[in-house]
C-alpha cells in the first residue's frame, strides 16, 4: 500500500471539566467519586420548571484558556439548546453555545521538531457547556448517575491543522499544560476531566482539498488518540486504494481490539434542533472583566520554553520536558539559584527527579524532597565536595528519609576529601609500595597513571577528590 503518497488532516475537539467547586447552573458539587446520584438537584436533574442561573467562575476559567490561547473573548455571547434524546441527558436537550461561543480565533504553538520553528495550530473556537449523566449497565439492569450532569465544561475546536498522529499528540500535551498552568482544568484524562474526539482525513500530499472525514469519538488516553488516528489513516487509504469511498461517519474506538468501529452515521448541526437558550439572557463579558482576568494570569508554557532556552541555553528538548507540568518548572526554577551549571541541574531534574516522580506515581510536592535541598546537593558537586555517584547516592537516601542534603552526605559519610595534604601522604605511600610500577611508569607506560590513581582512591576509601589525586600524582610521579 502506498500510504508515503497520502497525508493524514486532524482536527481535535477536546472536551475539558473546568476546575470549578459547583455545577454550570446549580450549587451542586463537583466532586468526583461521590456514591451515586449524591451530588443533584432538581436543575441539574431536569426537572420541569426549574431555572438555571450560571456560574461567574465559569466564565473565568472559559477566559482565563481563551487568553491563554490567544483568542478573541466575545464581549457579547449566548447560549443554545442543543437538543437529542438519551438517558443521561434528563431535560432532552444540553445547553452549550453554538453560533456565538466565548472564545474565538485562537492558537497554539507547539514545540519545535527540532528545529527551533515552532508550529501553529489554529483554534476555531472554545465554547461552554455540561456535561451530561452516566449510564451504567449492570446486572441485568440499565441505571443513571446523574452526578456528572451539569458539570461545567469547554469544548476547545481545533482547525484541521495538525498532520500526524504525533502532532495530535504534542498538540493534546501542550493544550493540557496550558489548561494546568491557568488552573482551568486538572487534565486528567482517567477520570474523564479530559477527553477527545478525533476528526481524521486524508488527502494525496500536495492536494489542497481535504478528504472526508470521520469522528472517532471520546478518547481517553494520549496512546489510544495516536493509536486510533494511526488506525483510521491506514483504513481510509486503504479504502481509497481500492477504489471506494470514505463515508461521513462516527467511529468508537476499541482500545481492547486496536481498532475503531462505525458507531452510527454522523449528525449534524439541524439534526439538534439548536434554539437560543430561553431561559439565560446573552452572556455580557465587560472589557474590565477581561483586562482584571489578563492582569492574573502567569507566564504560560510557551513564554516559559522561550525563556529557557534564551537565558538558561537549555535545548528545545531540555525546556520541552521540563515545562510541561507548572509543578515540575516551578521545582526546577526553585532549585537553581545559586548554582552556577544550569544545564547539569536541568538534567539532574529531568533524569534522578523525574524518574523518582514518575515510579512513585504521586505528584513532585510528594515524591521528592524540596527543590532547595536538590539545590544544595548540587552545590556540594559544584563544589567538589561530592563527587556525581556520591550525589545520586544522597538523593536516594533523602528520598527515603526526608533528610536534608547536607545531614544525609555528612550521615552516609559521603563528603569528598579534597585536603591536599591527606592526599599527598596517599600518593606517596603508594608510590613507595609500588617500586617495579614506578620505573616502568617513569620508563613510558603512560597507562600505569590509572592503576596508580586507582590505588590512591582505594587507600582512600572512594572518597578523595579525583581531580586533587590526579594534579598531585602528576607531580609526585615525575619525581
Ligand atoms: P462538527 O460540528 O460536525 O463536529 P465542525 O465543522 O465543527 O464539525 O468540525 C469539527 C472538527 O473537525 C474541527 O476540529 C475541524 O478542524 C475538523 N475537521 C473539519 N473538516 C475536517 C477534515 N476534512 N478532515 C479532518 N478534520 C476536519
Ligand atoms: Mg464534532
Ligand atoms: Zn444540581
Amino acid at each position: 500500500m502506498n500510504t508515503e503518497a497520502y497525508e493524514a488532516v486532524i482536527g481535535l475537539e477536546v472536551h475539558t471539566h473546568l476546575l470549578t467547586k459547583s455545577k454550570l447552573f446549580c450549587g451542586c458539587s463537583t466532586t468526583f467519586g461521590a456514591g451515586p446520584n449524591e451530588n443533584v438537584c432538581p436543575v441539574c436533574m431536569g426537572m420541569p420548571g426549574v431555572l438555571p442561573v450560571l456560574n461567574r467562575r465559569v466564565v473565568e476559567l472559559a477566559i482565563r484558556t481563551g487568553l491563554a490561547t490567544h483568542c478573541t473573548i466575545a464581549p457579547h455571547s449566548i447560549f443554545d439548546r442543543k437538543s437529542y434524546f438519551y438517558p443521561d441527558l434528563p431535560k432532552g436537550y444540553q445547553i452549550s453555545q453554538y453560533e456565538t461561543p466565548i472564545c474565538k480565533g485562537g492558537y497554539i504553538d507547539l514545540p519545535s521538531n527540532g528545529d527551533g520553528q515552532p508550529r501553529r495550530v489554529r483554534l476555531t473556537r472554545i465554547h461552554i457547556e455540561e456535561d451530561a449523566g452516566k449510564n451504567i449497565h449492570a446486572a441485568g439492569a440499565s441505571l443513571v448517575d446523574f452526578n456528572r450532569s451539569g458539570v461545567p465544561l469547554i469544548e476547545i475546536v481545533s482547525e484541521p491543522d495538525l498532520r500526524s498522529s504525533a502532532d495530535a499528540g504534542a498538540y493534546l500535551r501542550q493544550l493540557r499544560a496550558i489548561l494546568r498552568y491557568v488552573d482551568a482544568s486538572d487534565g486528567k484524562m482517567e477520570e474523564g476531566s479530559f477527553r477527545c474526539d478525533c476528526n481524521v482525513s486524508v488527502r494525496k500530499r500536495g492536494s489542497q482539498e481535504f478528504g472526508t472525514r470521520t469522528e472517532i469519538k471520546n478518547l481517553n488516553s494520549f496512546r489510544f488518540v495516536e493509536n486510533a488516528i494511526d488506525h483510521e489513516v491506514a483504513r481510509q487509504v486503504e479504502i481509497i486504494e481500492a477504489g471506494g469511498r470514505v463515508l461521513q461517519e462516527t467511529h468508537l474506538w476499541d482500545p481492547a481490539r486496536n481498532e475503531t468501529r462505525p458507531m452510527r452515521s454522523k449528525e449534524y448541526a439541524n439534526d439538534y434542533r439548536y434554539f437560543p437558550e430561553p431561559d439565560l439572557p446573552p452572556l455580557i463579558v465587560a472589557p474590565e472583566m477581561v483586562e482584571s482576568i489578563r492582569a492574573t494570569m502567569p507566564e504560560l508554557p510557551a513564554d516559559r520554553r522561550a525563556r529557557y532556552i534564551r537565558e538558561l541555553a537549555l535545548t528545545d528538548y531540555e525546556a520541552g520536558v521540563l515545562t510541561a507540568d507548572r509543578d515540575v518548572a516551578d521545582y526546577f526554577e526553585a532549585a537553581i539559584p545559586g548554582l552556577k551549571n544550569r544545564k547539569s541541574a536541568a538534567n539532574w531534574v529531568m533524569t534522578e527527579v523525574l524518574r523518582v516522580v514518575h515510579e512513585s506515581g504521586k505528584s513532585i510536592g510528594e515524591a521528592v524532597p524540596p527543590a532547595s535541598e536538590i539545590g544544595a546537593l548540587l552545590r556540594m558537586i559544584e563544589e567538589q565536595k561530592i563527587s556525581l555517584n556520591a550525589a545520586k547516592m544522597a538523593f536516594a537516601a533523602m528520598v527515603k528519609s526526608g533528610k536534608g542534603a547536607e545531614a544525609t552526605v555528612a550521615e552516609l559519610g559521603l563528603a569528598q576529601v579534597s585536603d591536599e595534604a591527606a592526599i599527598a601522604a596517599a600518593c606517596e605511600k603508594i608510590i613507595a609500595a609500588e617500586p617495579a610500577k614506578l620505573a616502568e611508569y617513569r620508563g613510558g607506560r603512560d597507562k600505569l597513571f590509572g592503576f596508580f590513581v586507582g590505588q590512591v582512591m582505594k587507600a582512600m576509601g572512594g572518597k578523595a577528590n579525583p581531580k586533587v589525586i590526579n594534579d598531585i600524582l602528576k607531580q609526585k610521579l615525575a619525581g
